[in-house]
C-alpha cells in the first residue's frame, strides 16, 4: 500500500504544477515572458539566467524575493542591490532608495496576486512599487508562488486584503484594523495600506516583463 502522506503530497504538487502551467500559458498568450518552475531554488536559477553578472537590481518590499535567497545569490555574482527595507534609513534615504530601485538595470519583485487567466494584481500604500511596475524603462521580473493565484480580479483583491495584508501589517508593525481581527474590514484608518491598485492586463508597452510562477507557497 502506498505511503498515504506521499500520495497526498504528490497529488498536491501535481495540482500546483497544473495550475502554474495553466497560468503561464495564459500569460504567454498575453505577451508576458512566462515560465513555470516547481521550487524556489529553480525560481532563483531562472532569475540568474535573466540577470547578468554585475547588473544593478532594484528590489522593492517583497517577502518572496527574500525567501528565494535573491539578495545572497545576486551579491555573490557582483550585482549591486537597491532596496528601501533598511530600518536605519531616514525618510529621505527611503525616498531615494525607491528612485534607485526603479532606475536599476533590472527590477525584481513579486506580485500580490495573479489571476488564473494571467493578469497581475497589486495593492500599494505608498505607490512606489505599483508605480515602478506600471512604468520604468528597465526589464521587470516577477516571481510568484501559486499560493497567490485567484480565479479573477475581484477574488485576487479579496485574497490580498483578507489573507496577505493582515500578516504583512503584523510583520511591519503597522497598526491597521485587519492586523487586529485577521481579515480586511475595508477600513478608513489613517494607517490604511490599501491605497493604490494596479492591474496589469498585459505587459506595459515595450517593456520586457518576465514572470516566474513557482509551485510553492512564497510570500503572503
Ligand atoms: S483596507 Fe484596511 S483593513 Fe482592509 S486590508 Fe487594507 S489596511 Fe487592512
Amino acid at each position: 500500500m502506498p505511503d498515504s502522506v506521499n500520495v497526498f503530497e504528490e497529488s498536491r504538487q501535481a495540482s500546483r504544477r497544473l495550475l502554474g502551467q495553466t497560468i503561464v500559458k495564459a500569460m504567454s498568450a498575453k505577451g508576458f515572458i512566462a515560465e513555470y518552475v516547481d521550487t524556489k531554488e529553480q525560481a532563483m536559477d531562472a532569475v540568474l539566467r535573466i540577470i547578468p553578472e554585475g547588473a544593478s537590481v532594484g528590489i522593492p518590499g517583497s517577502v518572496t524575493i527574500r525567501e528565494i535567497g535573491a539578495f545572497e545569490k545576486l551579491r555573490e555574482r557582483g550585482c549591486a542591490i537597491f532596496h528601501h527595507w533598511d530600518p536605519s534609513f531616514t525618510p529621505e534615504q527611503r525616498k531615494q532608495a525607491w528612485k534607485d530601485e526603479a532606475s536599476s538595470d533590472y527590477f525584481l519583485t513579486s506580485s500580490n496576486g495573479v489571476t488564473h487567466d494571467g493578469m497581475l494584481v497589486n495593492i500599494d500604500g505608498n505607490g512606489n512599487r505599483v508605480g515602478a511596475m506600471a512604468w520604468a524603462d528597465n526589464p521587470i521580473i516577477y516571481v510568484v508562488g501559486v499560493n497567490k493565484a485567484s480565479r479573477d480580479i475581484q477574488s485576487a483583491l479579496d485574497r490580498i486584503r483578507d489573507h496577505a495584508t493582515p500578516p504583512n501589517a503584523l510583520r511591519l508593525h503597522v497598526d491597521t484594523p485587519c492586523s487586529k481581527v485577521g481579515h480586511c474590514v475595508d477600513c478608513d484608518a489613517s494607517t490604511r495600506v490599501c491605497r493604490a491598485v494596479l492591474i496589469l492586463e498585459r505587459p506595459t508597452m515595450g517593456r520586457k516583463t518576465h514572470v516566474i510562477i513557482v509551485g510553492e507557497d512564497l510570500g503572503y
